[in-house]
C-alpha cells in the first residue's frame, strides 16, 4: 500500500459538546493519517435521533476547526443514509441471518438473570435467540398487533452460514493500548451475542452503520478509543457476512479524569468550548495541559 492509500476517519456522535477526550481521539486519527501521508475523513454518526442535536453538530465543526483539524468535504452524515443501512439489513435478513426479537430489555435482563449468564470479556452478558423460536404465525400476529421488535443478528445462523469461517474470524490490531494485545487477534462475536441491528425507533444500530460506512468510504485503518475494542469482534463478523474488507484497527487509550474515570459528556467533563472560553489554547488542550 502506498502511503497515500491510508484512509482513516474521525467519527463523533453529536450527543453533547466535545471534551478533551475527543480532542485526544481526533489527534490520534488525524495524526495517524498525517504520519502515514494519507487521509482522515470526518463523519457525523447521528443515527440516534433522540440524543443527537443540530447545535452539538455545529459545535463539533467549530471545535475541531478551532483545534486545527481539517478534512475533505462534504462529511458524511449518517442520518442522511438510513436507506443504505436498511439495504444492508435486508441483505442479512435475506441470507437468513437475522430475526425479530419482541422481548423488552427488562424481559431480556430477567432471562439472563434466570439463566445465570456471566459477564463476557466484552463486559456484558450476551443474549442469544431463545428456543423454541417463534412460529411464523405467532410472529405475524405480533407484527399485526403492532408489537415493537428489534432486528437482531443470529450468531447461531451466522455460525451455520460461515462454517469453519466463523472460528477463523480475526483482525489486526496495530500499536494498541497496553491493555489490548497487539497483532492478529481472533474475533469473538459470542462475547457480544445476538447484537441489535435495528429497532423500530432507530432504523440502524451503531454496529451496522459504522461497518457499512467504513466499507463504503474505503477505510484502511480504524483509529478509535479502546472503549470500542470489543465492538470490533462483532464488526469483523458483519464485514465478513457482507463481503466488506476488514480494516486494520488501532484502539487508543482513553483520557481519564482526576478520578481515573473516562471523560464523558454525561459526566459533565469540561467541554472544549468552556476550556476555550476560559482562555485555553488549542495546543494546551491537544497536549493534555488542561484540567478536565
Ligand atoms: N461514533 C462513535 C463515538 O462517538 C465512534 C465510532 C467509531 O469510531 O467506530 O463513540
Amino acid at each position: 500500500m502506498s502511503a497515500s492509500d491510508y484512509r482513516t476517519r474521525f467519527a463523533p456522535s453529536p450527543t453533547g459538546y466535545l471534551h478533551a477526550g475527543h480532542a485526544f481521539a481526533a489527534a490520534q486519527a488525524f495524526g495517524a493519517a498525517e504520519e502515514a501521508g494519507g487521509t482522515c475523513l470526518f463523519r457525523i454518526e447521528d443515527i440516534d435521533q433522540t440524543r443527537c442535536r443540530p447545535e452539538f453538530e455545529q459545535a463539533i465543526y467549530e471545535d475541531l476547526h478551532w483545534l486545527g483539524f481539517d478534512w475533505p468535504e462534504p462529511a458524511r452524515r449518517q442520518s442522511e443514509h438510513f436507506d443504505d443501512y436498511a439495504a444492508a439489513l435486508k441483505k442479512l435478513t435475506d441470507l437468513g441471518l437475522t430475526y425479530r426479537c419482541f422481548l423488552t430489555r427488562k424481559e431480556i435482563a430477567r432471562r439472563l438473570d434466570a439463566a445465570d449468564v456471566a459477564v463476557s470479556p466484552a463486559g456484558e452478558r450476551p443474549f442469544f435467540r431463545p428456543e423454541p423460536i417463534l412460529s411464523a404465525d405467532e410472529e405475524a400476529e405480533r407484527i399485526a398487533a403492532g408489537e415493537p421488535f428489534a432486528w437482531r443478528l443470529s450468531l447461531a445462523a451466522c455460525r451455520d452460514y460461515l462454517g469453519h469461517g466463523f472460528e477463523a474470524l480475526e483482525f489486526k490490531e496495530d500499536g494498541a493500548d497496553e491493555a489490548i494485545e497487539n497483532g492478529v487477534t481472533q474475533a469473538h462475536p459470542e462475547w457480544l451475542g445476538d447484537v441489535v441491528l435495528a429497532r423500530k425507533d432507530a432504523p440502524t444500530s451503531y454496529h451496522l452503520a459504522v461497518c457499512h460506512d467504513d466499507a463504503l468510504q474505503s477505510i484502511t485503518h480504524v483509529v478509535r478509543g479502546a472503549d470500542l475494542y470489543h465492538a470490533t469482534h462483532i464488526h469483523v463478523l458483519l464485514q465478513t457476512l457482507m463481503g466488506w474488507h476488514t480494516p486494520i484497527y488501532h484502539h487508543h487509550s482513553l483520557v481519564l479524569d482526576n478520578a481515573e474515570k473516562k471523560l464523558a459528556k454525561t459526566r459533565n467533563s469540561t467541554s472544549i468550548r468552556d476550556l476555550r472560553a476560559a482562555g485555553a489554547r488549542p495546543e494546551d488542550i491537544l497536549a493534555g495541559r488542561v484540567e478536565s
